[in-house]
Order: structure tokens, then C-alpha cells, then sequence
């Protein structure tokens, strides 16, 4: 029977942590907060940015609200950007992805000072990963690992075959897994002959943004399958990048989805906000 990876549960028990470092920290006279901006309303990241900023209510971050209108310009944004930048009260600052059209992502993530870069998306903060120095790991990844970690699941010396290599997930992903002594494939679209590769994998992480997409002939017999993906199904349901009813009885553990990866994100940006702070003391 599968070890199933209660991402709720782990997330919960990082948070509390987090809660009681805030107060300690608190004690101290150190109080945390986070920008969150918002530009435009778009309905998913709403609901994303309601679910961090309840995180930081939970463990005593005071969340600092910018909701600002869909025209907004660049130049407003790099504004608002700078001059949080430069104000010792913001431990963090997030810009909820993706913005509209008209402002380029890039510019955004290189306006918002690596010291306070919370979300581990300046290129800053991804060199110190791969070089293996201090700085902010980018939130799922790091999630990831916090998720094996905590379930007693070894990584060094592992066999680990990432599926997607984007810039949020999949590299920084095969960073940290190899920053763990694991031996790491990366896999994307040109991979050839994928099944092979993936059922070389002791710890397969699922991070391309297809539904179901990996069945059972996938995975090798006693794996652990960590499933990043996240889709809502014709029938209102959640659903990974595995398949995971075809999957479960394969392998030695799984994520599910929801429950597996996602409440992780959140419980690691928070992670990352208490350790912005902390870097004060
Ligand atoms: P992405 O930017 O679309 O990247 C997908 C990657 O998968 C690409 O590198 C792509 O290869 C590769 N890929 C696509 N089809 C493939 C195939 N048939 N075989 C092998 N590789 C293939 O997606 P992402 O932002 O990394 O997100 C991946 C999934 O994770 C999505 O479902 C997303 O919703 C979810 N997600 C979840 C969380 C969370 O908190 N749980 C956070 C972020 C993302 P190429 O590079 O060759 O195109």
C-alpha cells in the first residue's frame, strides 16, 4: 500500500512552526510583512493572493495590500516596486504572476530587491541556489523537498527524473534536488524515448502541466511520485499531472492532488518571509 504524502498536513505543520518563530520574533521587537500586489483582477490569482495573505494572518505576518487597476503601467509598478524596496518595514515583496500584457513579467521579478525577493524568482536568487549560496529558494521546489524531507524519504544517491524544465518549477527543482546529492534528469518536450527515462527514476517530480499525463507505464515499480501539477477537470475536480489512480499501487509513495504539492507554495513563501526577517536581527 502507497505512502500517500499529506501535503495539507505538512504545510500545517510548517506554518505553525513559522507561528511560533513569528512570535519569538515578535518578542524582540521584530515585526514581519509582505507586499502583495495584485494588477488586475483576475479571478485565479485572487483567489491565490486571498490564500497568502490568510497564511500570513495565521502566523502573524501583517500582510500589506496593493490591488491596483488593470491599466497600470510598468512604470507605476516599478514605482510602487522601488519604493518598497527601500522601506526597512517590508521584509518581502510579491508580485502575484502572471500580469497583464502590457508589462513584462521580467522586469518586474529584476525590479524587486533579491533581500526581499520572497517568491526566489530575481535571476539573483536563482544563481545563489545554483551555486549553492544563501538567498530565497524559489517557493514549489523548495516545497518539494520540505515534502520528502518530512516523510522520510532519502534523496542522496537517488535515481531523480524531473519532468519540465520552466524557470519557476522544473530547473530550480533539479537544482535543489542536486543540491541534495541526488542524480538528476531533467526531461521536456524533445526528450526522446520519455517512458525509459522516467522509469529510471526513483523520485519522479511531475511538473510539465498535462492532465493524467503519466500512467502507470511511466513509473518504476517502488517509486516516489511527486505530482506538481495542478488542472481543473470538465467535472469541477482537481487533478495532477499523474495519473494517480492508475499510479498508486505501483510505487512506495505519491503526492495527491489537491493536497499534495499546492498547500506547500504558500506554507515555503511564508517560510521565506520569516527568513527575510530573521536576516534583520
Ligand atoms: P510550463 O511553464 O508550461 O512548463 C512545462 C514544462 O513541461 C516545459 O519545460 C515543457 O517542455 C515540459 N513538457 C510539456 N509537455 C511535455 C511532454 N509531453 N513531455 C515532456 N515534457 C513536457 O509549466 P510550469 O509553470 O512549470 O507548471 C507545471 C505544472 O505545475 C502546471 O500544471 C502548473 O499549474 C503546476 N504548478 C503548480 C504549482 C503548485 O503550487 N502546486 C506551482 C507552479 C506550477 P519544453 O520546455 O520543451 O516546452
Amino acid at each position: 500500500m502507497a505512502q500517500i504524502i499529506d501535503g495539507k498536513a505538512i504545510a500545517a505543520q510548517i506554518k505553525d512552526e513559522l507561528k511560533e518563530k513569528t512570535a519569538k520574533l515578535k518578542e524582540k521587537g521584530v515585526a514581519i510583512a509582505l507586499a502583495v500586489i495584485q494588477v488586475g483582477n483576475d479571478p485565479a490569482s485572487s483567489v491565490y493572493v486571498r490564500n497568502k495573505k490568510n497564511a500570513c494572518a495565521y502566523i502573524g505576518i501583517q500582510s500589506l495590500s496593493y490591488e491596483l487597476p488593470e491599466e497600470t503601467s510598468q512604470e507605476e509598478l516599478l514605482a510602487l516596486i522601488q519604493k518598497l524596496n527601500a522601506d526597512s518595514q517590508v521584509n518581502g515583496i510579491l508580485v502575484q504572476l502572471p500580469v497583464p500584457k502590457h508589462i513584462d513579467e521580467d522586469v518586474i521579478i529584476r525590479a524587486i530587491s533579491p533581500e526581499k525577493d520572497v517568491d526566489g524568482f530575481h535571476p539573483a536568487s536563482v544563481g545563489a541556489m545554483s551555486i549553492g549560496q544563501k538567498g530565497f529558494l524559489s517557493c514549489t521546489p523548495a516545497g518539494v523537498i520540505q515534502l520528502l524531507k518530512r516523510s522520510g524519504i532519502e534523496i542522496e544517491g537517488k535515481e531523480c527524473v524531473v519532468l519540465g524544465r520552466s524557470n519557476i518549477v522544473g530547473k530550480p527543482m533539479a537544482m535543489l534536488l542536486l543540491r541534495e546529492n541526488g542524480t538528476v534528469t531533467i526531461t521536456h518536450s524533445r526528450t526522446r524515448n520519455l517512458k525509459e527515462v522516467t522509469k529510471r527514476a526513483d523520485i519522479l517530480v511531475a511538473a510539465l502541466g498535462k492532465p493524467k499525463f503519466i500512467t502507470e507505464d511511466y513509473v518504476k515499480e517502488g517509486a516516489v511520485v511527486i505530482d506538481v501539477g495542478i488542472h481543473r477537470q470538465e467535472d469541477g475536480k482537481l487533478c495532477g499531472d499523474v495519473d494517480f489512480e492508475q499510479v498508486v499501487d505501483k510505487v512506495h509513495a505519491i503526492t495527491p492532488v489537491p493536497g499534495g504539492v499546492g498547500p506547500m507554495t504558500i506554507a515555503m513563501l511564508m517560510n521565506n518571509c520569516v527568513e527575510s526577517a530573521q536576516r534583520t536581527v
